[in-house]
């Protein structure tokens, strides 16, 4: 048996962050983590020619300051990722190339998208970020879905396929798998729709150097043998005098925990005694969206000498965005795409073959016949991760946020919640994850000195 001042369930960045963070305030801490490896949602991986490609999150923005710190603390560096040139749309059988703030569309889809952006920000400025649950119009906005709101303020078909195309590259989710609060409460969190969406002076703008899992490897190597991995915890008893932990080859004691894994897979383990029905029911419904990431190499990255910037979206096919994710010194030219929500789901029962063979053709038809041969081509499908089930993050539908909302982050006992998923600033992202771990070693930290 283990005994440690906390024990932290989860080895991706909000539970490495939250270990660090005690650590260093003279804490000993225990880190269980069920995979074999650390970083969680976050994975490296190789292209042929030794090309590095994050199959999970990899886009840094300017205003993600806590994980751009971490970066820089550690070591790394961070590149610009590519964006010169002009972008494709491809709509009702017709390709569109642009350079202005169009995404495209005809005029008038622009124009009205525009309006929609608008109001949807608008309204998400009322939305409180501490306490989404609180906000002035929080049961109205709770309960209608965001599709809903969209098919009740436009009748453009050409708009509800883009606005369908952008929620589901932001979230792996259709906009009716959401609430309205839910969608208000995330882009307000990530400083709003254009900051969610671009490149350069949005939340892909960067990259990091030999991939993002080397974050969470730096801060699992200073943590040394405090991290566990194979160790998939199952049990968490806890009470007055602390809690004790069970994974599968052990136990450990601790004053506290922090349980930095998503809502959804902290709702699978068993707690002894039971949470109370506000947690458990949270933990009901906050489910992980579906993606399938893929990334596509070629000899050079082609699309540039055609003046592109790799940058896509696809409003009539399944692989609905993709991006330009050639290394810096562009000896290869990669490509990367996402199969999102009813995507993912519908291209998840393809074989990896039919897959790649619809992934090929759509980047033809993007790019042009040189993308019709490849020399390499990963992918990774997030909803067949046993310790994930699922990306980007969780979701709230409709009704959740102010129903159970209040439990999302509030300790139960010595119980802390971290995770993405329980950001209010950047939540979803990796820069989220960061924040969390700060939190809930700030809160584990506060009530040991109490
Ligand atoms: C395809 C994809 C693309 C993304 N793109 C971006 C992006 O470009 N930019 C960005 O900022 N974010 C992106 N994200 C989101 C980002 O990766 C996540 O928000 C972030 O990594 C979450 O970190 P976390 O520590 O909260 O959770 P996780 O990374 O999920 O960490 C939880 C850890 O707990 C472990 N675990 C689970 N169950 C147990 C158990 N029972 N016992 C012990 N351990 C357990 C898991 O194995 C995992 O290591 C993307 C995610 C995906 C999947």
């Amino acid at each position: 048996m283990t005994r440690s001042d906390v024990v932290v369930i989860g080895a991706g960045l909000a539970g490495l962050t939250a270990a660090r963070t005690l650590r260093a305030a003279g804490r000993t801490v225990t880190v269980l983590e069920a995979r074999d490896r650390v970083g969680g949602r976050n994975l490296g991986s190789h292209l042929a020619g030794g090309v590095p490609v994050e199959m999970g999150g990899q886009w840094i923005g300017p205003g993600q300051t806590e994980v751009l710190a971490l970066v820089a603390e550690l070591g790394l560096e961070t590149f610009p990722t590519y964006d010169d040139g002009a972008a494709v749309t491809f709509y009702n059988g017709t390709l569109t190339t642009y350079s202005d703030e169009t995404f495209g569309l005809s005029l008038e889809a622009a124009i009205e998208a525009g309006r929609l952006q608008g109001e949807l920000e608008t309204i998400a400025e009322t939305v409180s970020l501490s306490a989404p649950w609180l906000s002035p119009r929080a049961a109205e906005l709770d309960r209608r879905t965001l599709d809903e709101w969209l098919r009740a303020n436009t009748g453009n078909a050409e708009v509800l396929a883009f606005w369908g195309a952008v929620v589901t590259a932001l979230f792996s989710a259709e906009p009716a798998e959401m609430s309205l609060l839910h969608f208000l409460f995330y882009i307000k969190s990530g400083g709003m729709l254009d900051s969610l969406v671009a490149t350069t002076g949005g939340a892909q703008e960067l990259r990091v150097v030999g991939g993002t899992h080397q974050i969470s490897e730096r801060l699992a190597d200073a943590l040394g043998d405090a991290v566990r991995l194979g160790s998939p915890v199952r049990k968490i008893s806890h009470g007055p005098d602390g809690v004790e932990v069970h994974f599968d080859g052990g136990q450990v004691t601790a004053r506290r925990a922090v349980v930095a894994i998503p809502p959804t897979l902290a709702g699978r383990l068993t707690y002894e005694p039971a949470l109370p029905a506000s947690r458990d029911g949270l933990t009901q419904q906050i489910p992980m969206g579906s993606v399938i990431k893929v990334q596509v190499a070629y000899p050079t990255p082609f699309w540039r000498e055609a003046g592109l910037n790799g940058f896509a979206f696809d409003l009539d096919g399944e692989l609905s965005v993709t991006l330009d994710n050639s290394p810096p010194d562009a000896s290869r030219g990669v490509i990367v795409g996402f199969f999102e929500g009813a995507h993912a789901r519908s291209a998840g029962r393809l074989s990896p073959e039919e897959r790649r063979a619809s992934v090929v053709a759509t980047l033809v038809k993007l790019f042009g016949p040189d993308a019709q041969n490849p020399i390499d081509y990963a992918e990774q499908n997030w909803m067949e991760e046993e310790y994930t089930r699922g990306c980007y993050g969780g979701r709230l539908g409709a009704g959740v946020w102010t129903q159970y909302g209040a439990a999302l982050a509030e300790p139960v006992g010595r119980l802390h919640w971290a995770g993405a998923e329980t950001s209010d600033i950047w939540n979803g992202y990796m820069d989220g994850a960061v924040r969390s771990g700060h939190r809930a070693a700030a809160e584990v930290l506060a009530a040991l000195e109490a």
